[in-house]
């Protein structure tokens, strides 16, 4: 990854060369699906190898197809979000081999410690409420933000008690119906 930049006549590297011959001089061409890096083309280049700016080349390389997962996995997430479904976004590891695991949906954050196995069970990729973690080991309950520094406070296993069930969505204006396993559905009009 990265660009590789030549100097110019006044010393300063701001040439960019290019990904196929090496010649300073080329100019920066996005992936047509918007997910790969750029590739840097000289007018050269750009001129004899068009494929490689082309749709078919990049969709063959799995360009689309990744694309398409990125942003669908990406509303989804939003989505849950809205809803007011915690998602994991952030991690930290504390003492006596625990991950100190933020959850946030639209308006709070919510935290947990679990076990450093526990918090590689979902790979990082997916989409990872506290519930699904409960599924792989013990979770307990943990501030909602990181302390760092000095003050950072060691975690006595000792002193946690294995939580039972985990929050996986906030109780907002409009009320989660959760059970394990995302399930967004309409508002009921049961009265
Ligand atoms: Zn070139
Ligand atoms: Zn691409």
């Amino acid at each position: 990854m990265g660009y590789i930049y030549a100097q110019d006549s006044k010393g300063r590297f701001n040439k960019l060369v290019c990904d196929k011959c090496g010649q300073a001089g080329a100019r920066k061409y996005r992936c047509p699906f918007e997910y790969c890096q750029p590739i840097a083309l000289c007018p050269t280049c750009r001129k004899m190898h068009p494929e490689l700016v082309s749709r078919k080349t990049h969709r063959d390389a799995g360009c689309e197809k990744l694309h398409i997962e990125f942003t669908t996995k990406m509303d989804k997430e939003k989505d849950m979000r809205e809803h007011g479904i915690y998602i994991r976004c952030s991690a930290m590891g504390v003492n006596d081999g625990l991950v100190h695991v933020l959850f946030k949906n639209k308006d709070h954050i919510i935290g947990y410690y679990m076990d450093t196995e526990t918090y590689h069970a979902i790979p990082l990729g997916e989409i990872a409420m506290p519930s699904d973690y409960l599924k792989h080991g013990p979770m307990y309950d943990a501030p909602s933000d990181y302390v760092w520094g000095d003050n950072k406070p060691t975690v006595s296993r000792s002193v946690l008690v294995a939580l039972q069930c985990v929050k996986d969505a906030s109780l907002g204006p409009n009320p989660v119906n959760f059970s394990l396993g995302y399930k967004p559905r309409p508002a009921s009009s049961n009265a």
